[in-house]
């Protein structure tokens, strides 16, 4: 853009907050979202079940979780090749609790830090004034980490049951107790720890540089228009305007560096501690756009601002490999989660192979099960099975349906019986395949499954001996 035409105001940090605001809904509003007593996500410990999408999933059914997770890393590679590390400036909690406390608490409502642009210079904490807003935006934040504390568990305590709990606080004291630590730990991360969460604990600084590309989109600083503020050995040799040359644009005025939440001068290029929040952009816009020129530092790659190696490849080869992998995967996981069956029954034979008996003056071949029954939806339901072939064996126990509750499970004996030798044991066959219909009774439409058992007969010499 030439010079002395107005640049277009960026303002990434208001497109930003109201990314932030969505996130936070998303976060705190979903656990509540159920449809047909399934969640969102939950990972259920107490009913041993996934519910995912709105379906429910038993721990036996957890075939889904490698997909999941190989989308999880499928996505954040290419999300960091596509625009490094985006995630962190535009939705990790870390990022949105450190804007809520520092530009939220501290400087806009209590007014303890002077302004947001400048989140370098600390509070005086030397006036008692001061002290006292710090204990009032530590209070504030108390009540703001019990809360993200308390959403973190509803991925894994089903809100229902934990206000339930909140009830009886004694017992549940592990849930409660995990809370707390929970809580502590934000309040001691946000307060104290800041952003050396970001710079040296949190794994994924430390991958991403590994997966840039020139076309990757980040914060860069245009040297090429602003002049080299270090030298090639990363040391500072530009300090104020004069130091540099007529032709170089930057003013040296620091509104880049002092806006940083991470405390680093992105006029260095490219470093590990960037969350891409765009601040610096930010802060950079105004300076310049005062004097009628695009800011120095821009939302671009080293091609385009870098290398001036022509426009930002944003559909490159490797993000086109990165989004067929993960739309096979979501096919798969569609494909595979359609298959999905709405209640579960492993099946057991007695190691007694038959009891054979007299009734009547008629034999009666009988084989013993057990039955494990698994409730898989949200609600309660009572099963029962039926035999679809062959004819001629028929359920001698259970007579009734079991009801079973919402997530739980059953086991019940079962007896399979024939008055017919329904195998021809003169060629030695002595067992048949039973083909049988679990079912839900009131929701035989949808609650139904099949499944195999073996039936074993006597041989002809223990069969006719019996009398
Ligand atoms: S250098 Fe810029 S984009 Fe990177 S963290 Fe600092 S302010 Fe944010
Ligand atoms: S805000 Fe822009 S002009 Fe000011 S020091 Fe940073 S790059 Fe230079």
């Amino acid at each position: 853009m030439a010079k002395n035409a107005l640049p277009e105001k960026t303002e990434y940090r208001i497109k930003r907050y109201w990314f932030y605001a969505f996130v936070t809904l998303f976060a705190v509003g979903i656990p509540f979202v159920t449809i047909d007593g399934a969640h969102f996500f939950l990972f259920s410990f107490e009913s041993k079940s996934l519910h995912l999408f709105f379906n429910t999933f038993s721990m036996q059914e957890l075939y889904l979780m490698p997909f999941l997770l190989i989308m999880l890393f499928v996505g954040i590679f290419g999300i960091t090749v596509f625009g490094g590390r985006i995630f962190c400036g535009w939705a990790c909690p870390q990022t949105i609790f450190r804007v809520i406390y520092r530009d939220l608490i501290e400087t806009k409502l209590l007014g303890l830090r002077k302004r947001i642009k400048n989140k370098q210079q600390e509070p005086d904490m030397s006036k008692m004034g001061n002290k006292i807003k710090k204990v009032v935006a530590i209070l504030l934040w108390a009540v703001l980490a019990y809360i993200a504390s308390a959403d973190f568990l509803w991925f894994f305590v089903a809100p229902e049951n934990y206000f339930a709990y909140l009830s009886n606080i004694s017992e549940h004291t592990v849930l409660f107790g995990f809370q707390a630590s929970i809580m502590l730990f934000l309040m001691y991360d946000v307060i104290k720890l800041k952003e050396d969460f970001c710079v040296y604990v949190c794994p994924y600084s430390r991958i991403q540089s590994v997966l840039y590309d020139d076309d990757t989109i980040m914060a860069i600083y245009d040297e090429t228009r602003g002049g080299k503020i270090y030298n090639e050995h990363k040391e500072q040799i530009v300090f104020k305007q004069k130091d540099l040359s007529e032709q170089n644009e930057c003013t040296a005025c620091n509104a880049c560096v002092t806006v940083c939440p991470t405390h680093i001068d992105i006029r260095k290029g490219l470093q590990l501690e960037c969350i891409n929040c765009l601040e610096c952009v930010d802060a950079c816009t105004d300076v310049q756009g005062k004097l009628g020129a695009p800011s120095l530092v821009e939302w671009s790659s080293i091609k385009e601002t870098e290398k001036k190696a022509g426009k930002t490849h944003y559909l490159r080869p490797k993000i086109i490999g990165y989004m067929v992998i993960l739309v096979g995967l979501m096919v798969a996981l569609v494909i595979v989660g359609s298959k999905k069956e709405f209640m579960l029954l492993n099946i057991t034979k007695e190691s007694r192979p038959y009891k054979i008996e007299m009734r009547d003056s008629t034999k009666i071949v009988s084989n013993t099960y057990e039955f494990l029954f698994e409730n898989t939806q949200g609600d309660a339901h009572e099963f029962y099975f039926e035999i679809i072939a062959p004819e001629g064996i028929t359920i001698a126990r259970p007579t009734t349906p079991l009801k079973i509750a919402a997530g739980e499970k059953e086991k019940v004996a079962v007896i399979l019986q024939t008055d017919k030798m329904l195998v021809d044991t003169e060629e030695k066959t002595t067992s048949i395949e039973v083909t049988l219909h679990a079912f839900a009774v009131d929701a035989k439409e949808t609650i139904l499954i099949e499944r195999k058992a073996i039936f074993f007969f006597p041989d002809s010499v223990t069969y006719n001996s019996v009398k």
